[in-house]
């Protein structure tokens, strides 16, 4: 048994940097330029004995004449029929951002099983964006640093039941 994980959020949060860490590929592109990614991307994720399906949500750095919002639910409403679980992402060291309360709003109205993380986390200056995270009211956020690895036996952890 397996399963698939996408991870969302707003541009610029970490996504393709945990794709790429979990994939251990460079399958998808990482930039500081929002715009380089596209839409969704898939790989096989492997995380200590666990296997499972990551899909990297990149749709939004796009510039469309669609409202971000609209694409927002599009791209989520897919990505959670897509997967078993959703990795919802925000930046810590910015905190909790209107952006990132719409999402949690589609993710709650969608009744997706999401698991919270909060990247960027290395350092003191995530400190109060972890803290903000839990006013998002989708549990307890796992602390990450994509680029740097850390967090990842907390992530183990949440994910380990679905295996
Ligand atoms: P995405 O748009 O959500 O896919 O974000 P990316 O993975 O492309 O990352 C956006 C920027 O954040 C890049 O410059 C990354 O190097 C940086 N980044 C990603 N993860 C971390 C992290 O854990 N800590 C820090 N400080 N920067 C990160
Ligand atoms: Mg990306």
């Amino acid at each position: 048994m397996t399963f698939s994980l996408a991870i969302v959020g707003r541009p610029n949060v970490g996504k393709s940097t945990l794709f790429n860490r979990l994939v251990g590929k460079r399958l998808a592109l990482v930039d500081d330029q929002p715009g380089v990614t596209r839409d969704l991307r898939e790989g096989e994720g492997k995380l200590g004995d666990l296997r499972f399906t990551v899909i990297d949500t990149a749709g939004l750095e796009e510039a469309t004449d669609e409202s971000l919002q609209g694409r927002m639910r599009k791209l989520t409403e897919r990505a959670v029929d897509m997967a078993d679980v959703c990795l919802f992402m925000i930046d810590a060291r910015v905190g909790v951002t209107p952006t990132d309360e719409v999402f949690a709003e589609i993710l709650r109205k969608r009744s997706a099983h999401v698991i919270l993380a909060a990247n960027k986390g290395e350092g003191s200056a995530a400190d109060a964006g972890v803290i903000e995270a839990y006013s998002l009211g989708l549990g307890e956020p796992i602390r990450l640093s994509a680029e740097h690895g850390e967090g990842l036996p907390e992530l183990y952890s949440a994910l380990m039941p679905l295996a």
